[in-house]
């Protein structure tokens, strides 16, 4: 464990013993975004850096934007738990994680304040200066984790990070009023959706049913993506902006 942070923005180092070395993977490429779902953030600290919590993170964003480093960048930390990314399931070992402080959903999920959202965007630009992260692999927790996981959910500002060049990114399509593609939908068009979120990077199998999966994981793409309304159904709106972004992602890669 080195002595002193990887970031110059890190006013606090707590080295958790809940780390180890990396497994075959040498510099992270994938950054992970969650919210610590506790009461405050002093506690969150508190628990983070607990052996028997078996849990870390690389680095705490508390609310007025004063950032701990926990683990080194170097290192792999607790934070993913069981979670997929494009057929990747061990994302601990190619991820850095930032836990910010929010509360969240089970105790009212206050907005993010401005301090801590600008200390955030400054860490995520310092990380991405170090590490060669593709912006769509900047994710939430919820992404990688569908169903078991809303963090940092939708009262993350995920496109202000994309105007700092954070992230991938497109103007989500505003939702009408058609009811789209919903649980118990069968076909051509279910399995189209299914291959695209698939292609972007989620836990998708191709099967043309939509079932309770399916749901749990267009519910994580429009916390991400189309935080106007999260309700599991693949509505035109969902699905357009699913389309756009795949695109946007495209142009990224080739230019
Ligand atoms: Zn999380």
């Amino acid at each position: 464990m080195t002595a002193a942070p990887d970031s110059p923005l890190a006013t606090l180092w707590c080295p958790s013993p809940n780390r180890e070395p990396r497994r075959g993977v040498s510099t992270p490429d994938m950054l992970i975004l969650h919210y610590t779902g506790m009461e405050s953030a002093e506690a969150a600290l508190d628990w983070l850096t607990r052996e028997e919590a078996k849990v870390s993170c690389h680095y705490l964003v508390d609310e007025e934007g004063r950032i701990a480093q926990i683990v080194a960048e170097s290192e792999r930390a607790w934070h993913a738990g069981q979670s997929l990314w494009a057929g990747e399931t061990d994302l601990n070992s190619r991820s850095i994680g930032i836990e910010i402080h929010n509360p969240g959903h089970d105790f009212d999920y206050p907005a993010f304040p401005e301090a801590e959202m600008q200390a955030v965007e400054a860490l995520c630009l310092d990380i991405l200066a170090r590490h060669a992260i593709a912006p769509d692999r900047v994710l939430a927790h919820s992404d990688v984790a569908p169903g078991r996981k809303r963090d940092p959910g939708e009262k993350f500002d995920w496109a202000r990070l994309a105007r700092k060049g954070i992230g991938l990114w497109v103007e989500p399509v505003a939702p009408g009023t058609d009811q789209g593609l919903g649980p118990g939908d069968e076909g051509e068009s279910v399995a189209r959706l299914q291959q695209q979120l698939h292609d972007f990077g989620y836990g998708v199998e191709v099967t043309s049913t939509y079932g309770t999966g399916l749901e749990k994981v267009v519910e994580a793409f429009q916390r991400h993506f189309r935080p106007a309304r999260i309700d599991g159904r693949a509505d035109l709106s969902t699905r357009e902006t699913l389309r756009r972004l795949l695109a946007a992602r495209s142009a990224v890669a080739g230019s």
